[in-house]
């Protein structure tokens, strides 16, 4: 009953026949803020104005089976509120302090729970298998080397032979290397942890000298790192947002106040394993991080032309002493863009910063000039990063 009424409060934002919604569910009507805030919690981006799929991924959770407090099931709930095409839950290889609860030995364990949970209730997300793999040398830096490991076969073939009943154990180079010979995806975590800016140390540069690690996290859970992002331009790497939930989503948000969990933005051909993981090597990839997008102007440009665009409201006809015209910018993706007036506008009704909103629009009036059919506007997206503090420029039309 809860659910059927929460539903039908959902529809109510799209009716707005307040009256009918009290008819039909008068008690447990969910309040329209309270779905408004739901909904924009689902992330979606239109196709891409070069038509690839922009396919929304999440490379970096945990669940009980490390260090993480909820059930894999509970991540393919999250993944569905959030919009996610394909999920990766990826423990700790070695590090289980629930094994005396939890004594299972079996590393893919994780990843077959989650694939069966999405299989009968979630179809529509993807999940493959991962890991993450820490360099255990305190003296390094106790998180300067994290390392997840995706599109993984078998997460047990990395491990080291232990007696029984003793948690797994690696080594932690022969495990990124093994991964690395399993085709997995090799991306370095939270790089900035350590110094508060990503520095390669010598093993790092050992692995990125061997081609061994193919993205980089910019932005992990509340956290974005301009060093990590530059560095991740300069070394030809994939630029990733991971969650890195340990405990729930709902958590996340709450503690944060941030709307959406960071995840990555994969420009694909198709919503398929295959054409995710060619995005990941061709290093096709956005972080999506708090609204704002992260990434190469080869790729945060088409994500925002497909998302953005200028429609002709109103026009005035030759002759007409007034001039004035209508313009809507209208945004189809789930993050409100914020704009920067520059160029040669002639919007009158506007001032310096113009936010477009969620699945919405900006109606702006504007000085036509004889004869102007299609009116030009330029605009800095402030929320469209393509190198650190320097965000993306359109020119709409
Ligand atoms: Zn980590
Ligand atoms: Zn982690």
């Amino acid at each position: 009953m809860i659910a059927l009424c929460t539903k039908k409060g959902f529809a109510m934002r799209f009716k707005t026949t307040v009256v009918s919604a009290l008819l039909t569910c008068s008690v447990f009507v969910l309040p329209a803020n309270a779905a408004d805030l739901q909904d924009t919690r689902k992330i979606a981006f239109p196709v891409a104005q070069d038509g690839s799929h922009v396919l929304v991924v999440d490379t970096h959770t945990h669940s009980v089976f490390s260090d993480g407090s909820v059930w894999p099931n509970i991540r393919v709930s999250e993944a569905v509120q959030s919009g996610l095409d394909m999920l990766t839950v990826t423990e700790h290889i070695d590090y289980q302090p629930k094994f005396a609860d939890l004594p299972n030995l079996d590393r893919n364990r994780a990843f077959e729970v989650t694939h069966e949970a999405a299989a009968s209730g979630a179809p529509e997300i993807l999940v493959v298998n991962g890991v993450e793999i820490a360099q255990p040398d305190a003296s390094l830096g106790t998180y300067s080397g994290h390392f997840n490991a995706i599109f993984l076969n078998d997460a047990n073939a990395l491990l080291l032979p232990t007696r029984k009943n003793l948690p797994p154990r690696v080594d932690w180079r022969k495990a990124v290397q093994g991964a690395k010979a399993q085709d997995a995806v090799i991306i370095w975590n939270h790089s900035w942890w350590d110094q508060g800016r990503t520095e390669p140390q010598t093993f790092h540069q050992a692995l990125l000298d061997g081609k061994v690690i193919d993205g980089l996290e910019v932005a992990n859970a509340d956290q974005y790192s301009e060093s990590a992002f530059r560095f991740a331009l300069d070394h030809d790497m994939a630029i990733v947002g991971g969650s890195d939930l340990h405990s729930t989503q709902q958590s996340f948000f709450d503690r944060t106040g941030i709307e959406q969990r960071t995840s990555t933005l994969v420009l694909a051909e198709n919503k398929t394993e295959a054409a995710i993981k060619q995005a990941f090597l061709s290093r096709r990839t956005v972080a999506l991080y708090n609204h704002t997008l992260i990434g190469r102007e080869r790729d945060v440009r088409p994500i925002v032309e497909g998302a953005l665009t200028l429609h002709v409201v109103s026009i005035s006809q030759p002759g007409d002493p007034f001039g004035f015209g209508r313009i809507a910018l209208r945004n189809a993706s789930s993050s409100p863009f914020s704009l920067r007036r520059i160029g040669d506008d002639t919007i009158m009704d506007a001032g310096a910063l113009i936010t477009v909103p969620v699945y919405g629009e900006v109606v702006l009036a504007f000085k036509s000039k004889a004869g102007e059919q299609r009116p030009t506007m330029s605009f800095e997206v402030l929320n469209a990063q393509i190198e650190p503090h320097t965000p993306l420029r359109i020119t709409l039309k």
